[in-house]
């Protein structure tokens, strides 16, 4: 325990938050994204670590409400990079998000019918409120498929003045305002005014996570990464993690002994 890099977050359970990405890090990555589910035993372990810790949080590019149904409300939920949040239950769209509703709508319906009239199998639309994305991890000819449905993303983003990103196996389409998981991380931490701050995740799009990790980490908290190996794990996340993970299963067990260390509240 002396070495521990944990040590901060066990002896001061009530000032420590901890973060953590769905996909790929609380869930198996699968081909159709509405197909996953929580890993074993991650709900569970979720709730004991938020029983223990002052903060437990979901971060993730989906929706919350899908996270809600399947997560419950005993910890924070932050969906499509924060644009939503739960409150007692209720999906929330932040003040930030709200005014481009309408807009991404239209992109939307647009988005969809276009990649309808291309007829490659396996693409598909999947809205998220008031962002959506185009996936192709199902597609036969990904390279294609990527290639294709890329041009037109930019099409739509250059024509709408909306934003297209391009994620794992998938392009996001989002309004011109920036809602990403690093904020998420610093409003929260602060707002909680927490003394250690954990991020978990697996993807290109967690690396700002770990900057906000170590922008905490310079006004003096304490930070703890952890990156969850994958075929498509950025060598950057591995590299700059603190402790590697090999999948979900293992991040649930990592949890299950980081919550048994820590006695309940109360
Ligand atoms: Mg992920």
């Amino acid at each position: 325990m002396e070495n521990d890099p944990l040590r901060p977050f066990v002896e001061d359970p009530e000032s420590s938050g901890l973060f953590f990405d769905f996909d790929g890090v609380l869930s198996d990555i699968v081909e159709k994204p509405s197909d996953a589910r929580p890993a074993e035993r991650a709900r569970e372990a979720l709730d004991a670590l938020a029983d223990r810790f002052k903060l437990v949080a979901v971060v993730s590019g989906r929706g919350a409400g899908e996270l809600l149904t399947w997560l419950g409300d005993g910890i924070e939920i932050w969906g499509i990079h924060g644009a939503q949040r739960t409150f007692k239950g209720e999906v929330l769209l932040s003040e930030r998000a709200e005014p481009y509703s309408e807009l991404m709508e239209r992109v939307r319906t647009d988005a969809e019918q276009r990649v309808a009239e291309l007829g490659i199998e396996g693409a598909l639309v999947e809205d998220k409120g008031v962002m959506f994305t185009i996936h192709y991890r199902a597609t036969r000819d990904r390279s294609e498929a990527k290639s294709v449905l890329e041009t037109i993303a930019e099409e739509l983003a250059a024509g709408y003045g909306v934003v297209a990103s391009p994620q794992k196996m998938a392009i996001e389409l989002r309004p011109p305002v920036e809602f990403a998981k690093s904020q998420v991380i610093l409003q929260r931490a602060r707002e909680a005014t927490l003394t250690a701050v954990a991020f978990i995740g697996d993807d290109v799009v967690d690396l700002p996570g770990f900057d906000a990790l170590d922008t905490l980490e310079n006004e003096g908290l304490t930070t703890f990464k952890v990156a969850v190996d994958s075929d498509e794990t950025p060598p950057e996340l591995l590299r700059r993690a603190d402790l590697i993970l090999a999948g979900p299963a293992a991040v649930v067990t990592w949890m299950e002994t980081l919550a048994s260390s820590v006695p309940l509240r109360g």
